[in-house]
């Protein structure tokens, strides 16, 4: 049996969370090894074509409002200048009345200027969006095919090793860091430091490590409607992306005059097959009424083209888990991205970049980011007792020079 290859830092799962972390330790000047099971990147959740990206503004928990805001503009910094910026308007919860003082100030303890999120009345947002509904509109709000963005991430570069067609089935600490094996139990590389950013896949890579991590699949379903081109729909559809119960694109006619219009997703939890459904489209066009409030319209218009379905991969409480495993050294997590894949991949390249460097928390620290929400992303919060044991901040406070402020707000 030959040797294992040795890599200082190898990243587990070429998705959009692995690609990215990759790219951000190549452009710090780090030599970096990525391995897939798949043959090539973007194979699994992240052949998604159609995300979108916006900061969270709704009445979430406050540390998810925060670290939206921030990997928000870290996304828009990372791929502004290649994604669709066409805009999202997310309008008012129906059991919501509109009240623009209220919502101004919600959005400045946000810290949300103008040029981020604006409210509109019903009659600003039928001029400015084409939709007659009250609600907050996010002219920065874009989409990115996180397919197209995982493999720009991953083009050939001299310090960049693509290990395809690798199944990684368990870990293991050895002398110098940590050994991984694949399927037939031969210990294939050897790596100093190890990424984990293989989605589902992490809760049984950790469970070979003796780490349980409370993960669980939501499968989800986007239809890609075709709409003929009188159609009574065509004066309904929106020009711009629409975020409430359920997401849309802007519709887009198509050199035929039809309209293509992309409207999801389905969200079952626990679920895992990748076929199809026809009860998820039924779904998704009662969500295309809801979005654009045409109760009347009739379903029947809008034709399954084709869809998009994929597996999320969710944690317990929701929020992705990004960051050191400080009870096993060496280790870094990026998963449970949920469906917010484009947000907390920018934010996890940023974050496991520093912890893995040692460094630079300079710029996390200027957007905002502080301890609390380092706690809140760190896999050790799943861990009882491990948050208030001095080891998990004594090791966060030596990863990271300088020590995060504790004021949320510092610039
Ligand atoms: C219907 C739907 C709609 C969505 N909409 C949005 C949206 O609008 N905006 C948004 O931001 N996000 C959205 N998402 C979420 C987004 O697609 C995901 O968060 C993101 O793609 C997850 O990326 P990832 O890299 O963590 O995982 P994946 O893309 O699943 O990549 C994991 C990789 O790890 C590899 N791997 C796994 N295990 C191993 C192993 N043991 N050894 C080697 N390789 C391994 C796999 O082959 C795979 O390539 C949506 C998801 C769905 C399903």
């Amino acid at each position: 049996m030959t040797n294992p290859q040795h890599h200082e830092i190898v990243v587990i799962g070429a998705g959009i969370a692995g690609a990215t972390i990759a790219n951000e330790l190549l452009r710090r000047d780090q030599s970096v090894c990525i391995v897939d099971a798949a043959s090539s990147p973007a194979s699994a959740c992240s052949s998604h074509a159609y995300a979108i990206a916006h900061p969270h503004i709704g009445r979430g928990s406050p540390r998810l409002l925060r670290l939206t805001r921030i990997a928000f503009l870290l996304a828009e910094a990372r791929w502004g200048k290649q994604w669709h910026q066409h805009g999202i308007f997310q309008p008012t919860k129906k059991d919501k009345v509109f009240d623009r003082e209220e919502l101004v100030n919600h959005l400045r303890t946000l810290e949300l200027d103008e040029s981020i999120a604006i409210p509109l009345d019903a009659r600003e947002a039928k001029a400015i969006c084409g939709i007659e509904q009250s609600g907050v509109w996010l002219p920065r709000g874009a989409s990115l095919s996180l397919f197209q963005a995982t493999n720009d991430l991953l083009q050939n570069h001299e310090r960049l090793t693509c290990l395809w067609n690798t199944h990684i089935s368990r870990l293991a600490s050895h002398a110098e860091g940590w050994l991984l094996f694949d399927d037939a139990g031969h210990p294939i590389i050897s790596a100093g430091k190890v990424i984990i950013a293989a989605a589902m896949e992490a809760k049984s890579l950790m469970m070979s490590i003796d780490i349980r991590l409370p993960l669980k699949p939501v499968r989800g379903q986007l239809s890609i409607f075709s709409i003929a081109k009188n159609d009574p729909w065509v004066e309904h559809i929106p020009r711009v992306g629409i975020s409430g119960d359920g997401y849309c694109l802007p519709a887009e006619q198509l050199a035929d005059g039809s309209h293509r219009w992309i409207v999801g997703s389905s969200f079952d939890e626990g679920e895992d097959d990748l076929r199809a459904r026809d009860s998820s489209d039924s779904f998704n066009r009662e969500q295309a009424q809801g979005l654009i409030d045409y109760t009347q319209g009739n379903v029947t218009s809008l034709k399954v083209d084709h869809s998009f379905v994929g597996v999320r991969c969710v944690a317990g409480d929701r929020l992705p888990i990004i960051g050191a495993l400080t009870q096993r050294p060496g280790i870094f997590l990026a998963t449970a991205l949920g469906s917010r894949g484009v947000l907390w991949s920018a934010l996890a390249a940023k974050l496991i970049t520093a912890q893995v460097l040692a460094d630079d928390f300079t710029l996390l620290a200027r957007l905002g980011f502080a301890a609390d929400l380092l706690a809140a992303l760190a896999p050790a919060r799943f861990f009882a007792g491990a948050l208030a044991a001095p080891s998990a901040f004594g090791a966060l406070a030596s990863n990271s020079k300088p020590i995060l402020p504790s004021d949320p707000k510092a610039k």
